[in-house]
C-alpha cells in the first residue's frame, strides 16, 4: 500500500516480492505524475464507478486505471530483470565452458 510517497507492507519480509515492490513503486510514480490529491481522487472515483458497473469489490479494484497500469509496469519490469538475469547466466556459462586458451582476454589486465 502507498500512502503519499511511502510504501507500507504487511506480513512477513519473505512475502515481499520484487513484483510487489515494482507495483508499489509504479503507484509512487503515478502520484509524482498527477499529484497526491488528483491521484487519490481519480483512484476513488474509478473504484466507485467500477463498483457501480461491476457490482464486485475485487473486480472494481482490479479495474482501477492506476492498478491496471501498476500491474503492467510491474510485469514489464520483472520480465526485464528475468531477461537480464538469463543473459548474464548464459554468458557466464559459455565463458566457463570455454577452454582457458580460447577465453577472451580482459583488456584491463
Ligand atoms: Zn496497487
Amino acid at each position: 500500500m502507498v500512502i503519499s510517497r511511502t510504501i507500507l507492507f504487511k506480513g512477513a519480509e519473505t512475502e515481499i516480492s520484487v513484483a510487489l515492490i515494482q507495483h508499489e513503486l509504479a503507484h509512487i510514480d503515478q502520484i509524482n505524475r498527477h499529484g497526491a490529491v488528483k491521484f487519490y481522487l481519480i483512484y476513488f472515483c474509478d473504484y466507485v464507478s467500477n463498483l457501480w458497473r461491476l457490482r464486485d469489490h475485487n473486480a472494481a479494484y482490479r479495474h482501477i486505471r492506476f492498478e491496471r497500469e501498476a500491474r503492467e509496469l510491474a510485469a514489464s519490469a520483472c520480465n526485464e530483470v528475468a531477461a537480464s538475469h538469463k543473459t548474464v547466466t548464459q554468458k557466464t556459462f559459455i565463458q566457463a565452458s570455454l577452454p582457458k586458451r580460447v577465453r577472451p582476454t580482459d583488456p584491463s589486465k
